[in-house]
């Protein structure tokens, strides 16, 4: 059955209350959810509980999660040092306009771990950290114009949304990359305020940071962009941004709301990065809704209100609610180094296993990704940026196919996503991705070739 014939018949693993709930959904959302990024097919699994690696969906179905919450759940579901700090702050009370010591706590163990964390401020959302960056930056620097790298994800924040759905149609020449509008009515000043970077492109980002110097405040990148293909930078191209944007005066964002992960002190620290500000998210939340700026104590002085008015005002009815802290202390304090080693062997095996795999069928399929992350691409050879990693409809509709039979297998792996590992995984579940992938291959060796053919 192809996809087509699959969704006009209504997916095999999409039980029946969870069709029966999409029904009542689609009475009150505007597409039945809540969140563009829900996968479906047609309609979502609704979920009843997590437990640890797996989920337990409303029709009494287990899943190993390889989502993880968009890799938030780095100790996977219901973590028990979380739950026990939560239900401990949860009987002192959810929120205040007054500070708490939680906060504190979790700062301190930012600021100690992270290199070119000196101060830290706390939101709600990964889009608001990314958000506060860019500001900050610009606050500092007086300047207005970002350059972010085609096709990465950094939330919706107009100026980050740039380029991010950019297609062959529109993404213009390789040497100087159009900026391309997110959604209709987009004002077209957001696209002139951004320069647009192609990952890996020495050279682009030595031209180009250099022709925009005096207006630029900073570049927003992230060392491993998920969403443009989850691709290594080459040393030579962390290297050129750090040289172009001292030169030049351009503040560097790490976006590391995804990429924390990669390490006990992060992504920039593992990539040789030396960001000024570093925005995080996702598994400082222990699982609740997080974000947080982190960076250079001279240029974080711009959120300093202590003298009445600072140069760029930041609050937020939630910022740095107990509860977020609460459970993200827990978390944090419960990856350590040790820890973080048992993840990268996880993911090195995951990875190892599906290149094996892939090797031994000859099939026209790439592995990228590093610690705790993989992403699986239709392609021959490893992509370099989002342009080589960008998919055609046939190849999209292949990927699709692989998410099906994993999920028909007993697996969530996200389609749109980027899969992640969790502490509570163990070798066992290492091992059931590598065979559930391997019995794709075996079972779509056809397809597969018809695929490869026209290469
Ligand atoms: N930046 C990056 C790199 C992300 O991956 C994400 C979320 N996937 C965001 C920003 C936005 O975070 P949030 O969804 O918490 O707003």
């Amino acid at each position: 059955m192809n996809l087509d014939e699959a969704k006009a018949a209504g997916s095999p693993y999409v039980g029946r209350k969870s069709r029966e709930s999409f029904a009542r959904a689609r009475l009150v959302f505007p597409d039945g959810t809540s969140r563009a990024t829900i996968e479906r097919d047609p309609e979502p699994i609704y979920v009843e509980r997590g437990v640890g690696s797996y989920l337990v969906d409303v029709d009494g179905r287990r899943f190993l999660d390889l989502n993880c919450n968009f890799t938030t759940l780095i100790h996977g579901h219901a973590f028990a040092p979380v739950v026990e700090a939560l239900t401990r702050q949860l009987q002192c009370g959810s929120c205040f306009a007054n500070p708490t010591e939680s906060e504190i706590e979790l700062a301190e163990l930012l600021c100690s771990r992270i290199p070119q964390v000196d101060r830290v401020r706390f939101v709600n959302t990964g889009t608001e950290a990314v958000l506060f960056a860019v500001k900050a930056a610009r606050a500092f620097t007086g300047r207005s114009k970002i350059a972010k790298i085609e096709g990465a994800y950094h939330g919706a924040y107009d100026w980050c949304e740039v380029s991010l759905g950019a297609t062959p149609d529109n993404w213009g020449e390789p040497t100087s990359p159009t900026s391309t509008g997110r959604y209709r009515g987009m004002p077209s000043s957001v696209l002139e305020e951004v320069v647009v970077l192609r990952f890996n492109d020495v050279e682009g980002v030595h031209r180009l940071l250099s022709s925009y110097a005096h207006d630029l405040a900073a570049v927003l990148m992230d060392p491993m962009p998920s969403k443009s293909g989850l691709i290594a930078p080459k040393p030579e191209f962390i290297a050129a941004v750090q040289a172009a944007a001292r030169c030049n005066n351009i503040l560097i964002i790490s976006d590391e709301v995804l990429n924390l992960r990669q390490g006990f002190q992060g992504a920039s620290a593992r990539y040789g990065l030396v960001p000024d500000l570093i925005t995080m998210g996702k598994i400082i939340g222990g699982g609740l809704p997080i974000g947080a700026i982190g960076g250079r104590e001279d240029v974080m002085r711009v959120f300093d209100a202590s003298a009445g008015r600072p140069m760029l005002a930041q609050g937020g009815t939630f910022s740095a609610n107990p509860l977020s802290m609460t459970a993200g202390l827990a978390a944090m304090r419960h990856l350590d180094r040790t820890a973080f080693e048992r993840l990268e062997v996880l993911g090195k095996s995951v990875r190892d296993g599906i290149r094996l795999a892939i090797a031994k069928c000859s099939a026209p399929l790439c592995v990228t990704g590093a610690a705790s992350l993989f992403r699986i691409h239709p392609l021959t050879k490893v992509p370099n940026d989002y342009r080589e990693a960008y998919l055609a409809p046939a190849l999209e509709s292949l990927m699709k196919e692989l998410t099906r039979f994993f999920a028909q297998n007993g697996i969530i792996l996200p389609h749109g996503a980027t899969p992640s590992l969790s502490t509570s995984m163990t070798r066992d579940d290492a091992d059931f991705v590598v065979d559930v992938f391997s019995g794709f291959l075996h079972a779509n060796e056809k397809l597969l070739n018809q695929i490869a053919a026209p290469r």
